[in-house]
């Protein structure tokens, strides 16, 4: 499960693999990712290995 901020609803939201909508490697060690939360916004995400566990919590 991740912890992300959905801008939306103004508030950090748990989302599980289920709520994942689309996965894209930009580049080497870059992913962009797109999640749904609970109330059905999409919310994007940067991660990988160049981008850090950070990505997932910077947004919170
Ligand atoms: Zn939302």
């Amino acid at each position: 499960m991740w912890r992300v901020y959905c801008t939306d609803c103004g508030e950090a939201v748990l989302l599980d693999c289920s709520q994942l909508t689309s996965v894209v490697n930009l580049e080497p060690g870059v992913i962009a990712v797109e999640m749904r939360c609970t109330r059905g916004h999409p919310i994007p995400v940067l991660t990988g290995h160049t981008i850090g566990e950070q990505a997932w919590t910077q947004r919170s």
